[in-house]
């Protein structure tokens, strides 16, 4: 390898990739990361801002990790004091039942407590009247890019090369991948980390024309797009509030649609959730939005719109990321669906130990090499 090739190419620069880089440039790894646009420029810069528990019993560790690794990110990022609250929503109490009882029994850190009509108003007046709601303690309001910029700087600070407006693809040779090929020609690494969101699988099941690829057929990740609805309300809501059911939409077979969530920070509330396989011209979505959030939150139908944008989840196929190597010289880290800010560098630590050659500790529930290209 040439004497300034990198030790790591990371394709990607979200929460992720930045994270990672980080990491590896800490522990001394020489580090290139490559980003097709800007920095934050998929879901990592757009999404809801908020960091909250993923309710799924193989994600809590990772979760707790980057709880963690939030406290001591520095660069600028600071975290809230307190958690303000998810509120679950609904129109139908016998609905929202089962599912608090079931998150109440699973979660009980996160003290699934249903809220007496009277009692709800009080903690939350900005919600329409009869609805009924439980509330989870979680949910930490963060602005959607802040965390993706500060582990980008960390990780120029340790030494890290970030290289915005180049795609690159990982170049295989034989049963292996040695390095990274750019518009500019291709370029040795002693690792290749993908960790390109919801292009990822296309990356490896496909990276070079006519080359035999690694991993034909492999395809474990699709897109499912999200528009963000960004308002400032007279009187914005204390909690972050979201539909009951919301939870079945965040998967990838968990079906289409849009349901109502607000998650609000600094005065600024971004109204979702739209879960929809194709990019959407998020201008077209947000009528809907408004119109459902209106229901349940009455002020946001007469509230000016300050902007509105779309991005897209990397879904897995089982709703979980995946992680660490995937084959000779090529490692993943992608699929976080709708908790990448929350999960993002909990996650990156373990596929940086794992690229680092230390003990594996990647849980086998979420390991890259769980899936196999389809036949
Ligand atoms: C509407 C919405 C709201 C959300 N709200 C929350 C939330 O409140 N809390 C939470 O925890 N999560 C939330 N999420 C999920 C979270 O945003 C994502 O899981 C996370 O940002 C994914 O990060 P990533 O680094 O894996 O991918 P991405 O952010 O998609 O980054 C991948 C990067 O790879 C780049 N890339 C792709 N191909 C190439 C290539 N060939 N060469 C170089 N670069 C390439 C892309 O340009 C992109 O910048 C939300 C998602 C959506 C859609």
């Amino acid at each position: 390898m040439s004497a300034n090739a990198p030790d790591v190419a990371i394709v990607g620069g979200g929460i992720v990739g930045c994270a990672l880089a980080a990491f590896l440039a800490e522990d001394g790894a020489r580090v290139r990361l490559y980003e097709r646009e800007q920095l934050a420029a998929g879901a990592s810069g757009r999404n809801s801002g908020l960091l909250q528990h993923p309710m799924d019993e193989a994600l809590t560790g990772v979760y707790a990790a980057s709880a963690a690794l939030y406290e001591e990110l520095g660069h600028g990022f600071e975290l809230p004091a307190e958690a303000v609250g998810v509120l679950v929503v609904s129109e139908d109490a016998a609905a929202l039942e089962p599912t608090r009882a079931d998150l109440a029994a699973r979660f009980p850190e996160l003290r699934a407590e249903a809220l007496h009509p009277a009692t709800l108003h009080a903690a939350e007046p900005v919600l329409a009247e009869g609805l009924a709601a439980f509330r989870l303690d979680t949910g930490l309001p963060v602005p959607p890019a802040a965390a993706t910029q500060a582990f980008a700087a960390r990780a120029r600070a340790a030494g890290a090369e970030l290289i915005e407006g180049v795609a690159g693809t990982p170049v295989i040779d034989g049963a292996r991948v040695t390095g990274i090929r750019t518009a500019t020609g291709t370029e040795p690494a002693g690792a290749v980390v993908v960790a390109a969101g919801p292009w990822t699988s296309a990356l490896i099941s496909n990276p070079q024309p006519g080359v035999r690829p690694l991993l034909e057929g492999w395809r474990p990740i699709s897109a499912l797009w999200g528009v963000n609805v960004e308002l400032r309300l007279a009187q914005p809501p204390r909690h972050a509030i979201e539909e009951g059911g919301i939870q079945d939409l965040q998967h990838a077979d968990g079906g289409l649609g849009n349901l109502f969530s607000l998650v609000t920070r600094d005065g600024v509330s971004a109204l979702g959730s739209t879960f929809l396989p194709e990019q959407p011209e998020p201008t077209e979505v947000a009528p809907a939005l408004v119109e459902r959030g209106a229901r349940f939150v009455p002020e946001l139908g007469g509230t000016h719109v300050v902007s509105v944008r779309a991005c897209a989840r990397p879904m897995s196929a089982d709703g979980r990321p995946l992680l660490g190597p995937l084959a000779d010289g090529l490692f993943v880290a992608a699929g976080h669906g709708p908790w990448g800010i929350s999960l993002g560098p909990g996650s990156a630590r373990l596929v940086a130990d794992a690229v680092l050659g230390r003990p594996a500790e990647i849980p086998r529930e979420l390991a890259a090499a769980r899936f196999q290209p389809a036949a």
